[in-house]
């Protein structure tokens, strides 16, 4: 056997034995409701489709337009040839949604980070992240050369004591945090961050993937993505033009990548415009998990702690045989000790959807 092989074969056993072993099954999403495995139809509580545009009849179509008009792919990147028209409608539209004065689409959400952390902090600088930041952003950390250290969860007293720490050792620095955190739905304070980060004259860059409404306090950047609440696909950041001109010539990731396809952008746009015109779906979204939560909640993310990896999986087993799908998030997505059924709520939702996975929970 190549050597290779006897390598990849090593590796899954011992994933197998953290129970870390992550499989591909054949998913069909029918609508933004339910979603069908094999032959059996589940409520899904685990989609990002918050809204319930991805199969919205609107989006379709913008999707099908854009697919007739540029082509299948953009066949290059944006740089270069791949810049069809609808990348400005929908960079000025998400510009002006999330109130910054300019935006660029990139890639994926992953990607944007790839691409904009590298290009704001290198070597010589220092990176301080949330505890919990989405992997797309400590990978970005990574990649940039940049020092990075992580404070605890929410924890403006340790953010400050590193600030306070390190930041006079490195040129400039860099905070990273989501606005809502994807795998426990909570808020990140970016009113305070954003005044800590200036008394120290750092850098506040937030990832708005899961929010479904601006954030009042604006970071000093944010990434996102298309594939969440606008149910398409692709990510991009928001800033100031002049951020956002220095980082269309040097995200990395923008300039080596080909543009994404026309469908994407045509139905994010819609999506986008969607979203604007009723806010009705963002509130219904939050109504939902807080419907479900029995108390006040701000987003449409929500955590039930299991603990154990396992445990996690079986729970998610026994909810499918009764109807619904929800997933269980485990390490090292999540921190040791600590998997969980990460609920999230849409639009799509009606409280007698909620009531029953409640019961079902509660066996
Ligand atoms: C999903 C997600 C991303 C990545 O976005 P994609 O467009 O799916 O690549 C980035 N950050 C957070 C917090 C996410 O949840």
């Amino acid at each position: 056997m190549p050597s290779i092989d006897t390598f990849a074969g090593q590796q899954i056993r011992k994933l197998a034995e953290k129970h870390r072993i992550r499989q591909l099954k054949s998913h069909f999403q029918a609508d933004s409701l339910y979603v069908e495995e094999g032959n059996t139809r589940l409520v899904s509580f685990a989609s990002n489709d918050y809204l319930a545009l991805s199969h919205h009849p609107e989006v379709i179509s913008a999707g099908k337009a854009a697919l007739a008009e540029y082509g299948a792919g953009a066949t290059a990147s944006r740089l270069v040839a791949g810049n069809y028209p609808l990348y400005a409608r929908l960079e000025a539209a998400l510009a002006e949604y999330k109130g910054f004065g300019a935006a660029l689409v990139i890639g994926s959400g992953y990607l944007t980070s790839l691409g904009v952390i590298p290009a704001l902090a290198g070597r010589g600088d220092l990176i301080l992240a949330d505890k919990l930041a989405h992997a797309c952003m400590i990978d970005g950390a990574k990649l940039s050369g940049a020092a990075l250290r992580r404070f605890k969860h929410n924890d403006l007293e340790d953010l400050e004591a590193l600030l306070e720490s390190y930041r006079g050792k490195y040129e400039n620095c860099l905070i990273l945090t989501e606005h809502v955190f994807s795998m426990d739905g909570d808020l990140a304070p970016l009113a305070e961050m954003k005044a800590l980060a200036e008394k120290y004259d750092a850098w506040l860059l937030s990832d708005d993937a899961h929010s479904l409404i601006p954030a009042n306090a604006k970071p000093h950047i944010q990434i996102g993505t298309l594939s969440k609440s606008l149910g398409s696909y692709g990510g991009y950041v928001a800033a100031s033009r002049q951020v956002v001109d220095y980082l269309q010539s040097s995200a990395r990731s923008l300039i080596f990548s080909t543009g994404l396809p026309p469908a994407a952008v045509g139905a994010a746009l819609k999506s986008l415009e969607i979203a604007k015109a009723e806010p009705e779906r963002a509130r219904k979204a939050i109504e939902n998990a807080a419907y479900f939560t029995g108390k006040p909640h701000y987003s449409s993310v929500v955590p039930h702690i299991i603990g154990g990896a396992e445990r996690a999986v079986k729970a998610m087993e026994k909810l499918k045989k009764a109807g619904f799908f929800v997933l269980a998030i485990r390490p090292p997505t999540v921190p040791q000790g600590t998997a969980r059924l990460r609920f999230s709520f849409t639009a799509a939702h009606e409280k007698s959807h909620i009531d029953a996975v409640l019961k079902a929970l509660s066996k």
